[in-house]
């Protein structure tokens, strides 16, 4: 298939577009550079510099090729930023994604694969999380996608887009080639293994006073290999359906670690003492986050090869190590 790959500079749509081209697709990457990096794009991929909110571009750039499908990884992912400059959320998210499956519904490209996330869920009733259960973001990053699944819904039965919607929850780890490295980074595995890199003095957790075993916020942490390997097989069902298909799916490694955990694991991967401070609360993060990712193993036969959160810490640290500056050289 020739995909289209939205945010392929960056760290999950670039991993995602080495599988594909792994897997005999041909790929074209469209990302506008703010926040990815030409390093992480795969040899194979093709790059257009552009941005999502762009019409005309992605007007000519659906001219010039035809598209089998898009699989949408360009947006912001800062959950504390969006408490701060909600509307900019709304925008890159929400907005833009509205431009660009509106110009896919004019070309008549059909098929959409969409990086979600657990931050639907806000404050869970229960746990581990499943598809079903109510959508009540606490965070404006969450409702900004959540009102791109909305679209997804409508787009689905008014028009007969077929698509897949992907909830991420906590991805990390790193593979040979590529790894973590948002500028700013916000992230907790990547800000501890600057710790344990010496390039930061210390790592604060965000509130201790949490309804949790140890007081701090508990997520579900899966391998970016493993989240990857979901994308493949969406696309896939959604090749192989005569129907428009809406498959919705949440992906996490069904056990939750908390942030005094996560420390714990990286001080014995790294070998380093990793400092940590206690620290306020960061607004509208969400206590526990785990997923059920029993529906994609049931329908799509998904298998994580990366269970142990020591091991994608530990790939996430060969990764820092190797690349001590990210992508900057
Ligand atoms: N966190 C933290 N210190 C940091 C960064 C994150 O304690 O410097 C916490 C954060 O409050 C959350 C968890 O670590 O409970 C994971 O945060 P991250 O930003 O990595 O991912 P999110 O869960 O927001 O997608």
């Amino acid at each position: 298939m020739k995909v289209l790959v939205t945010g392929g500079a960056g760290y999950i749509g670039s991993v995602v577009a080495a599988q594909l081209l792994d897997a005999g697709h041909s790929v074209v990457i469209y990302d506008n550079l703010s926040k990815g990096s030409t390093h992480a794009v795969p040899v194979g991929a093709k790059l257009v510099v552009g941005d999502v909110g762009n019409r005309d571009r992605l007007r000519e750039l659906f001219d010039a090729q035809e598209f089998d499908a898009v699989m949408h990884f360009a947006a912001w992912i800062e959950a504390g930023e969006s408490m701060k400059e909600p509307e900019r959320f709304f925008r890159n998210n929400s907005a833009n994604a509205l431009t660009l499956l509106e110009v896919m519904l004019e070309k008549g490209v059909k098929r959409f694969v969409f990086s979600s996330t657990a931050a639907l869920f806000g404050d869970p009733e229960r746990i581990p999380i499943e598809e079903d259960d109510p959508l009540r973001p606490t965070n404006a990053y969450g409702e900004s996608k959540l009102l791109v699944e909305k679209m997804l819904s409508w787009f689905h039965r008014i028009h007969g887009l077929s698509y897949a919607s992907l909830r991420y929850f906590n991805a990390a780890g790193a593979t040979a080639e590529r790894g973590e490295a948002h500028h700013p980074e916000t992230h907790l595995i990547p800000l501890i293994l600057q710790v344990a890199a010496g390039t930061r003095q210390s790592i604060s957790i965000f509130g201790t006073d949490y309804n949790t075993p140890d007081g701090t916020c508990v997520r579900d942490y899966i391998h970016i290999t493993d989240l990857a390997s979901a994308h493949l097989l969406a696309l896939d069902a959604l090749a192989k359906r005569d129907d428009a298909a809406a498959l919705i799916y949440n992906l996490g490694n069904g056990r939750g670690f908390s942030v005094r955990e996560v420390i714990e694991a990286a001080r014995r991967v790294t070998g380093h003492a990793i400092p940590a401070v206690e620290n306020a609360r960061r607004p509208g993060d969400p206590a526990v986050l785990v997923a059920s990712s029993e529906k994609i193993r049931r329908e799509l036969g998904w298998k994580p090869q990366y269970a142990e959160l020591e091991a994608i810490i530990q790939s996430a640290w060969e990764w820092a190590q190797r690349n001590p500056n990210g992508y900057e050289g």
